[in-house]
This record gives structure tokens, C-alpha cells and sequence, in this order.
């Protein structure tokens, strides 16, 4: 395909690094391998072509991001709306022989799905929307994502989740998280049978961690006698352990998640404690005081958020588990997790297996987990793979 035959969308030619890893199979080209955006609007689709005027695709494009342009489509895009209105059509379809046992899931998750910069988490009749990209702002944008997904999914609301740090980064003039559309701003959404409450302005992230919602169900499948889940947030582990534990505690380090959590405790009839207290602390008194458990879960928030972070990191997470190893029972399940995309599956059972050395316990792998389906894996683009889900069971 050469320029000539291209839509009415303006140029960005890329250098030669940049064209190989377009065609290596990833959709994004750094602002530093970028030649020519003469012209170019921020936030406007691209065709981007290689020095030599071939055509690569089409793309989206910031003026702000080291990311400059993230691309669509290898092919010529020549009607945008229509491009977004089938992408959000494909996002559902791909979902529905996939999810089971959850009116709460993502639908739309960024590159994954083809739509970078765009993430829409659905709440059982509530949406939840996050705009990354100055590409996604755009007010016409905006409107046909809205009207596609109110089409095809007729949820009571939509709402934003602004993150201001982004629309900073993006040089996108700062608005307010609140409702799109409709009124409602709660609802109860559930999976894997369990309920939970959804309160679309507050909590971290969307709301919840739709993505660890297949683990749920993994450790509620192997959990036993007392359990400990570290990390709990509002408690999506603790309350799917809780049918097959003895006793459950959840601990974390914020006050207004555990209330959310205690909520949800009681809307699903279940007993569960709840402590306040900084993981690394806790453990430490707990593993010295000799308490012991069935069951722990240790679901820590990011601790690389670049690659220059990952020893760091690594020691964060050898500390725990290490810990955690150290107070389990013979025979006791271990649900170990990272959400850090620079620390590898690799990484993470490195640092278990030198853990399960130094605490003088045989670990075996009973499964490596990823992210819920609905938070797909790119193949080509590692960064879609970010979360870990180890489940051993201690046999000494
Ligand atoms: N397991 C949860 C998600 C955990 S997210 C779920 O499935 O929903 C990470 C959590 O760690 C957040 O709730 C955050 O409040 C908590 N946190 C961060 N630092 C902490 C610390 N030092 N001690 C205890 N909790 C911490």
C-alpha cells in the first residue's frame, strides 16, 4: 500500500525501528522513533507510513505521550466512528462465550480489544469508563463510544473515572470524574455467586479488581481451615474463602475499603474480621508470634512501576512470602499474586522458590494463573499480560 491510496487522515511517518516493531506484531511507536507529524492534531487518526512512504496502517495519535501513535488497524481506516462502533461490537462478542458467573467484568480493555486508551468495566447495570489517550477524549469520539454502548449494553449509567495524572501527561484540560449519563451511581454486582457492593465514584481503580475474578474462584476451590487474606481490599478473596474456611481475616492498610468490605461481609451473611494495619508489620508480629494459618492469600498493590523498581520489588514480595511461607501449616495453600507488568511469571516463582528455601518448606506448584478472560493477552504485545496468580500448597 502506498500513500497515495490513503484516506483523508494526515501522515506520521516513522524511522526504520519504528516500522520493524509495528511489524513484529506491537502497536506502539515511541516519540523518539517517530520522523515527521507535520501538521498533525493531537488526538487525531493517523496513517502512519515507514520513511520510505509505505503504508503501515492507521493510528492514533498523541502529541504529549512517549507513546506517540498506538496503531488501529493494519489496514486503512477509512470511517472512524464506524471503526470504534465495530471494535465495541467485537469487545462484547469476544466476551460472551468466555465469561460465566459475573455481571461484573471489563468490556473493553484498552489494545487488547483495539480501542487503546479506551477501558469500560461493566458493574452488573452500572458502566465504568476511563479515558487514557487524547485520541479518546475527543468529544466526537466520545459521543459514539457512548451511544455504541448504551445500544448494546443499556446500562442504568455511565460513568468516568478520571485519573487526573493521565489527562496531566496527555496535556488534556483537567475534568471531574462523575456521571456520562443516567443518575444511578450504586449498584451490587456478582460473581462466582458472591455479591459485593459497587460505589462507581469511590474505591481504587474502576471500583474492584475485576481481573482477579477467576482467581477468586480458584482459591475458593482449594482454601481451607483459617485463612488469612493479605491485601483484601474490599474483600474479594476473604469473601469466596469464607464458604470453605473456618475462619477468615482480611487485613489492609485503608480504613475506607475494609468499611466496603465489611459491608459486603454482611450482604452476603458472612463473618469475617477485618484489621487495619500496614502487611509488612502485621506479618512480622503475626510470623514472630507464632500464629499460624490453613490458608493465606497475599494480593500486594504494584511494587514496579518501572523496570528500574524491579529488585526492589522483588525483595517487597521475597518479604512477604517469605513470611507468609513461614506461617503456614503443613499442607497449607498459598495464593501469592503480582500485578507488576515488569516483574515476569519467571520472576515471581524465582523469588518463591528462593522463599520456600530460606523459610525451609518444599513448596509444590498446584498453578500459575494470569488475569481474568476478560482482560485478554496479546500475544504480540507483552504489556497486556501483567497479572501473576501462584497457588502452591506447602508440603512441610
Ligand atoms: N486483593 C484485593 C486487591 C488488592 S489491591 C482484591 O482482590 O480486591 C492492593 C491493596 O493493598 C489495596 O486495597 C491497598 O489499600 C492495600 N495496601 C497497600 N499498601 C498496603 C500495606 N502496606 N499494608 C496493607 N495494605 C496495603
Amino acid at each position: 500500500m502506498s500513500l497515495s491510496a490513503s484516506p483523508g487522515f494526515p501522515v506520521v511517518k516513522v524511522s526504520p525501528r519504528g516500522a520493524a516493531r509495528l511489524k513484529d506484531g506491537h502497536v506502539w511507536v515511541y516519540r523518539s522513533d517517530i520522523v515527521s507529524t507535520d501538521g498533525v492534531p493531537p488526538g487525531s487518526p493517523v496513517v502512519v507510513a515507514d520513511h520510505r512512504g509505505q503504508v503501515l496502517g492507521t493510528a492514533l495519535y498523541s502529541s504529549s505521550s512517549q507513546i506517540a501513535i498506538r496503531l488501529i488497524s493494519r489496514e486503512l481506516v477509512g470511517d472512524f466512528p464506524a471503526y470504534l462502533r465495530q471494535r465495541i461490537a467485537d469487545a462484547i462478542a469476544y466476551r460472551e462465550p468466555l465469561i460465566h458467573d459475573t455481571n461484573a467484568y471489563r468490556v473493553i480493555f484498552s489494545e487488547a480489544d483495539f480501542l487503546p486508551g479506551l477501558i469500560v468495566d461493566r458493574y452488573n447495570d452500572v458502566l465504568s469508563m476511563q479515558i487514557l489517550t487524547q485520541a479518546m477524549d475527543v468529544e466526537t469520539v466520545r459521543e459514539t463510544v457512548l451511544s455504541e454502548l448504551t445500544e448494546r449494553l443499556q446500562p442504568a449509567s455511565i460513568i468516568e473515572r478520571v485519573d487526573p495524572r493521565v489527562r496531566h501527561l496527555e496535556e488534556l484540560s483537567p475534568r471531574p470524574s462523575g456521571l456520562l449519563q443516567g443518575e444511578k451511581l450504586s449498584t451490587i454486582f456478582s460473581m462466582n455467586g458472591v455479591q459485593f457492593h459497587f460505589a462507581a465514584l469511590e474505591g481504587q481503580k474502576t471500583g474492584a479488581f475485576l481481573d482477579q475474578r477467576e482467581n477468586y474462584a480458584a482459591a475458593a476451590q482449594y482454601g481451607r481451615g483459617e485463612a488469612l487474606d493479605v491485601f483484601c481490599y474490599q474483600g474479594g478473596f476473604a469473601l469466596h474463602l469464607a464458604p470453605r474456611c473456618s475462619r477468615v481475616t482480611g487485613i489492609d492498610s485503608s480504613r475506607p475499603a475494609l468499611e466496603v468490605a465489611d459491608q459486603n461481609a454482611a450482604l452476603n451473611h458472612r463473618d469475617i474480621e477485618w484489621i487495619e494495619a500496614s502487611a509488612f508489620d502485621l506479618l512480622k508480629d503475626y510470623a514472630q508470634s507464632g500464629q499460624r494459618y490453613d490458608t493465606i492469600v497475599l494480593d500486594p498493590p504494584a511494587f514496579a512501576k518501572t523496570k528500574r523498581d524491579l529488585d526492589a520489588a522483588l525483595r517487597g514480595y521475597k518479604e512477604l512470602n517469605l513470611r507468609a511461607l513461614k506461617m503456614l501449616r503443613p499442607g497449607g495453600l498459598l495464593v501469592t499474586c503480582s500485578c507488576s507488568y515488569h516483574v515476569k511469571p519467571s520472576d515471581l516463582l524465582a523469588m518463591l522458590a528462593d522463599s520456600a528455601r530460606d523459610a525451609h518448606r518444599t513448596l509444590r506448584l498446584v498453578e500459575v494463573r494470569g488475569q481474568a478472560k476478560d482482560h485478554p493477552v496479546l500475544l504480540n504485545i507483552p504489556e497486556t499480560a501483567y497479572l501473576k496468580c501462584i497457588v502452591a500448597i506447602v508440603s512441610q
